[in-house]
């Protein structure tokens, strides 16, 4: 290619405004939330990167094919489209619709766990954490040594450590009906797996009888990286890609809020019968009939076509690089974060910048309230609020303190992440008058969704 700017591959056919707020108006915001950004009205908030998603922007032809949605209770055009599209990336047998992920999980998990069991994975996101643990089981994360050093650089910082993973099923035999695989490893950074990893894992729980799943959200970012970080895939499509990954595969659990590119959505997909039938029979308990799956016809024609265009090079380029470009420039300004940027988000290391701060007044959670309170910028803490408590109730710090910016899909442009690093740069220079928050009160699951807090310490800049 000749000119090396890469740029956002769309125009923009509609605008939606976003609003200033005073710094006042924000410590007022603040202070009502609890000091809890997930209970903030999003009008308070500039650029909003507490997830993304659910938050993308559709494409006119998602928009188009919303209004060839069939809405029969059975057997709706949709559904096929649907299942189609879904079934030529995974040629997984069984396609079942649901409204998002978490429902994925709660229907797979609810007809294959029993207390006592065990689930690896290389790091389970919350909701996958919090549905396994609701069945008794245990989540347990073995990524590589490697993913808990947040600077130390490596091109599949999401693998699992196959030793650890031969070690758990060798010793607990009969105590682990499945492995799980996220793709990209969100809750570890968003680091990508390697193909080579996702074939060791699934020859090993193949050895040992044991089903393998990928938590598939972010699919084509992770085939974007294979592409680009591993031996022999440079010249293969993502397409293509995707495919070899799900051919190593059981089935997979997906939010299409993700790399679904659509506002809602999920699905479980699988090879087993008499499994897919178990959770087809859970399925129309909670979710509605195994055509629609708790979405309207418009939603899966939305996903038909956002699973075609998320595969396209030129948008999995944008997406990375976009996101990347942040980083480097937070890496420049000497800000720490996690190394090297994962695909969907910038985490940035809350431990080393702010190593006054302990990880009972939660460093992490402090830095991303500063970051609402300085500059209108909504982040979300990946910590001891979100992974603190363990299931018997004790508090255990996370190994990590991140505040997570997601990148919500084709939404932002590069003025605003330049405004972005602004922000946050001029945030590093106060880093050492941040102070930690303490805890008021906290919900029994979930916390972190509704938790409040104070300043631990009067306010949460000190003079
Ligand atoms: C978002 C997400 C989920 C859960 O999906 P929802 O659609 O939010 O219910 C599960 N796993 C990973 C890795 C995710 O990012």
């Amino acid at each position: 290619m000749k000119f090396k700017t890469i740029i956002e591959p769309f125009r923009i056919k509609t605008v939606e405004p976003i609003r200033r707020t005073t710094r006042k108006e924000r410590e007022l915001a603040l202070r009502e939330a609890g000091y809890n950004l997930f209970l903030l009205k999003a009008e308070d908030v500039l650029i909003d990167l507490l997830t993304d998603s659910g938050t993308g922007a559709m494409s006119s032809a998602q928009w188009a094919g919303m209004m060839q949605g069939d809405e029969s209770y059975a057997g709706a055009k949709s559904f096929y489209r649907f299942e189609t599209a879904v079934r030529e990336i995974t040629h997984l047998k069984h396609i079942i619709p649901t409204h998002q992920g978490r429902a994925a999980e709660r229907i797979l998990f609810g007809s294959l766990l029993k207390p006592g069991d065990i689930v690896p994975n290389n790091t389970h996101f919350d909701t996958t954490r919090a549905n396994v643990e609701y069945r008794g089981a245990t989540a347990l994360d073995i990524p590589i040594p490697e993913a808990r050093q947040p600077q130390l650089r490596h091109p599949f910082k999401g693998n699992m450590d196959l030793n650890a993973l031969e070690h758990v099923l060798k010793e607990n035999p009969g105590r682990v009906p499945i492995v799980m695989l996220t793709v990209t490893n969100n809750s570890g950074g968003g680091q990508p797996v390697s193909m080579a990893n996702i074939r060791a894992v699934s020859e090993i729980c193949h050895k040992y009888g044991v089903l393998f799943f990928l938590d598939a959200c972010r699919f084509a970012e992770n085939a974007w990286f294979i592409k680009t970080r591993e031996e022999g895939y440079a010249d293969k499509s993502p397409r293509e890609i995707a495919q070899e990954m799900f051919s190593y595969v059981d089935g997979c659990t997906m939010s299409a809020k993700k790399d679904g590119m659509a506002n809602i959505g999920g699905f479980l997909a699988l090879n087993d019968d008499e499994l897919a039938q178990k959770c087809k029979n859970m399925l129309i308990l909670t979710e509605g009939f195994p055509t629609y799956g708790g979405l309207a016809g418009y939603d899966l024609e939305a996903i038909a076509v956002g699973l075609h265009e998320v595969l396209d090079e030129d948008y999995l380029r944008y997406r990375v690089r976009s996101v990347e470009y942040l980083g480097e420039k937070l890496v420049a300004a000497g800000v720490p974060i996690v190394e090297p940027v994962g695909g969907h988000a910038v985490y940035i290391d809350a431990l080393t910048m702010l190593p006054h701060i302990p990880q009972n007044e939660y460093p992490a959670w402090a830095l991303s309230c500063v970051l609402y309170l300085e500059g209108g910028v909504r982040s979300v803490e990946i910590g001891s609020v979100m992974f603190g408590r363990q299931p018997d109730g004790s508090e255990k710090p996370a190994p990590m303190e991140l505040v997570r910016l997601a990148f919500p899909r084709r939404v932002y442009t590069q003025s605003h992440v330049d405004y972005l690093c602004e922000v946050i740069t001029y945030v590093h220079g106060l880093r050492e008058r941040v102070r930690g928050v303490r805890m008021v009160e906290s919900p029994p699951v979930l916390r972190h969704f509704t938790a409040r807090f104070e300043p631990a310490h009067g306010s949460l800049i000190v003079a």
